[in-house]
């Protein structure tokens, strides 16, 4: 009965499922490293631009994993690939958290096959942050797109709870676009301010700009991509705003899906849809601008200066 109940689940689901487990392996590699104290930095583009120990072998993991239970996937990951066999005591058995398969997978997304499954990874979020002991600023995320667009996601904060010690330590939520979330408790942003989270490590002229014009009451200036949605999903923040390019489709694509999956929005600056396909270009070349369920998007688009606008054009051709 397992058999048949195990091909009955969709590929989308099964995939999500299994990234829950192999990412929460992932926090494990990530935590055991920081404790050990080398943490092997290197600069990738700059200073502003790094790479650990921890984000080079927490994707050989969630890589290794997935390339074994799923073979006919497309994996993208931030991190070199680096095919050497991993050590035995990072390999998850195959299978997926139980409560992956409570969400229901909408009718779009249960014809969709292995093969046509594209899964961005970043085995890392906010790597600047974790060399400076930010540790709820890290992320690990795993984002499974269809069809060039954000079909489940998986964010797992190593990190959560730290500073509580007698609180369960670390978390992983997840969630399926047109079948709900689980992990965590969303809430709604306050009604009567303007919160907008922004880069703490990545900040221009442009970034201030964008800013700037939307009037905010407070801003939020931390480190990643997934924290930043997190915050959104956790009524911390009204909108995450990066009038800037670097951030790239393995900083977006699990974090996208699960806001998604609760009625939010993540664009570009412009509020043009972001994609996924195997084949995109990696960067986010004209920003990201993302709002919180039951927030306007297209007010906060349609603040966005035109200087801001003009500077992140989409290339032509
Ligand atoms: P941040 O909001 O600055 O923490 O950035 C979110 C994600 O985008 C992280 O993975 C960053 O490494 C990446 N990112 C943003 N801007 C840059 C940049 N200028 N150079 C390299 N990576 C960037
Ligand atoms: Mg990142
Ligand atoms: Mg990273």
């Amino acid at each position: 009965m397992s058999g048949s109940k195990m091909t009955s689940v969709p590929a989308v689901q099964r995939v999500m499922g299994a990234s829950v487990r192999i990412a929460d392996r992932a926090a494990e590699i990530i935590r055991g490293i920081l404790r050990a104290g080398d943490l092997g930095i290197v600069q990738k583009t700059g200073i502003n631009d790094l790479q650990t120990e921890a984000d080079r072998s927490a994707q050989r993991c969630i890589v290794a994993n997935l390339a074994r239970q799923f073979p006919r996937l497309t994996i993208i990951g931030e991190e070199e690939p680096d095919d050497r066999p991993v050590p035995d005591d990072w390999i998850v058995e195959s299978g997926a958290d139980p409560r992956a398969e409570t969400l229901q997978c909408p009718e779009g997304l249960t014809g969709i096959t292995e093969d046509q499954i594209v899964v961005w990874v970043d085995p890392l979020d906010g790597t600047k942050e974790f060399t400076q002991g930010l540790l709820d600023h890290v992320t690990v995320l795993i984002g499974i797109a269809a069809g060039g667009e954000p079909a489940a996601g998986v964010i797992n904060q190593p990190y959560f709870n730290y500073q509580h010690p007698s609180e369960p330590q670390g978390r992983t939520i997840f969630g399926l676009r047109g079948g709900g979330v689980a992990g965590f408790e969303p809430r709604a942003p306050p009604a009567d301010s303007r919160i907008v989270t922004t880069t703490r490590s990545h900040s221009t002229g442009l970034v201030q700009s964008a800013l700037q014009a939307l009037q905010p009451d407070q801003v939020l200036a931390v480190g990643g991509a997934g924290h930043k949605v997190m915050l959104l999903l956790e009524g911390r923040a009204h909108a995450y705003v990066f009038a800037s390019p670097g951030c790239k489709k393995w900083d977006t694509c699990a974090p996208e899906a699960i806001l998604t999956a609760l009625g939010g929005r993540l664009t570009d600056i412009h509020g043009v849809q972001l994609r996924y396909e195997a084949d995109v270009q990696h960067m986010n070349a004209t920003g990201v601008l993302a709002t919180a369920p039951g927030v306007e998007h297209d007010w906060y688009v349609q603040r966005i200066p035109a200087d801001v606008r003009d500077g992140l054009k989409p290339k032509s051709g």
